[in-house]
């Protein structure tokens, strides 16, 4: 175990196949992530009367994303022949944790176990004005940036709608934030003040369920956060934007990273599909931009790649007339990893031309170092620790047959390594 690291319950069994929603107790249907309107189909198709099912809903959602209940036994404002029914039928489930790290900064590392056995990252990042939850989208990513340790991760599947409003559930657990009887949710202090979609996944690749999760954080008897606390991060699904805006209504960040086409489509390769001119299109008719309601343009520092002043004059001449800020991310840097963090006089110099320029530009402190903050590196970690036994057994078994591999002087490293 990791420091800070607390023993994690035993992981569920996978869901069901076939059935983004079945419990995996049973075949019963997991009534997290529905949409209002799903629920209600469930709940009606089911034999719940046509004239009671808005308002059982609405019970239903204030049980599951208010309180934290997570059996129907205890919605006590719900008949008990009621309850008996929807616990025949229905399950509440949110994904299970398999590990959990603890920063000396206080960020926490979820490894969370999801349907079918795959496992997928989320961080809570708690600042002195606000609590930030960085939620992913997708098992890995498709995508390849090049900086992104993620992005060295296959795509295994997209998230359902359950599995990414279920991370909130979880963490929400974790940190006990589930309001007090009696109190009202609005009258709470929210640990987690904001949500991020910076996780692991491009989150306009999987766009319906990441709709349909945030509509349930966003809604009054959901977790009721406004719109303006949850920021969409993409790598610059240009086409997509549009919809975002619609549909989904909340803030949007890019991750942007270089003011050429060229390092951007080496850095970001779907800069080769929608490049700079034409994300930069599309984000200018993102609706409601106003300079409360800003465009963040994320923007890893990288040392002698995209760091130098004239990327820095660059940039603020393409955001020109957007309203926006420059998040300046030092590049966290992973074994193996083709690049280098810019020097930290580098950085301040491009950060002061972009504010000159009129553009608020915050350099990024590094949270959670000491528990592998890098988005996706828990996951790979954790894969890694569990083939070693494996990997072990099977030294010995070649140790023991001779092989030239474990001479004598590799055979005391390999024991080494073995007796760790
Ligand atoms: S930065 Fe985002 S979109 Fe790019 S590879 Fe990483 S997870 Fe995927």
């Amino acid at each position: 175990m990791m420091q800070g690291e607390i023993a994690a319950p035993a992981p569920s069994r996978p869901n069901a196949k076939g059935n983004p929603n079945a419990s995996p107790r049973s075949l019963k249907v997991n009534l997290v992530g529905m949409t209002r309107t799903e629920l209600r189909r469930e709940l009606t198709s089911r034999g719940t009367p046509e004239d009671k099912a808005n308002m059982r809903v609405a019970q239903i959602w204030q049980w599951i994303y208010q309180k934290g209940v997570r059996e129907f036994q205890a919605m006590t404002n719900l008949a008990k022949d009621y309850r008996k029914f929807l616990h025949e039928h229905f399950s509440i489930e949110a994904p299970s944790v398999s590990r959990r790290l603890v920063s000396s900064d206080g960020t926490r590392k979820y490894l969370l176990r999801i349907g079918s056995g795959h496992e997928i990252e989320t961080v809570y990042i708690p600042d002195a004005d606000r609590g930030t939850l960085c939620v992913s989208s997708q098992v890995g990513c498709t995508l390849n940036c090049s900086f992104c340790y993620t992005g060295t991760q296959p795509l295994v599947r997209n998230l359902t709608a359950a599995e990414i409003v279920g991370q909130i559930l979880v963490a929400r657990d974790d940190l006990d934030e589930w309001p007090k009887p009696g109190r009202h949710p609005k009258n709470e202090t929210r640990l987690i003040s904001n949500i991020v979609l910076m996780g692991m996944g491009e989150p306009l690749y999987n766009f319906e369920n990441v709709r349909d999760a945030m509509k349930i954080a966003m809604d009054n008897e959901g977790i009721s956060l406004s719109k303006r606390r949850i920021t969409l991060s993409t790598s610059g699904v240009a086409p997509m934007l549009a919809r975002t805006g619609d549909e989904i209504g909340c803030r949007l960040a890019i991750s942007f990273h270089a003011t050429t086409d060229e390092v951007r489509d080496r850095l970001v390769p779907i800069n080769r599909k929608w490049n700079i001119k034409t994300l930069l299109d599309a984000i200018r008719n993102y609706p409601d931009l106003s300079n409360s309601d800003r465009v963040t343009f994320e923007y890893v520092m990288i040392k002698d790649v995209n760091d130098s002043l004239e990327d820095a004059y660059r940039l603020v001449n393409l955001i020109r007339g957007i309203p926006s800020k420059v998040n300046l991310i030092p590049f966290n840097e992973w074994p193996g990893a083709p690049y280098e963090r810019s020097d930290p006089e580098q950085i301040r110099k491009f950060a002061h031309v972009v504010y000159k320029a009129g553009y608020a530009s915050p350099v990024r402190t590094p949270r959670g170092e000491d528990i592998m903050a890098a988005c996706g590196q828990l996951k790979s970690d954790t894969a890694k620790q569990r083939r070693s036994p494996l990997q072990f057994a099977e030294s010995r078994k070649l140790a023991q047959a001779g092989h030239p591999k474990f001479s004598a002087s590799n055979r005391s490293a390999a024991g080494k390594a073995a007796s760790r």
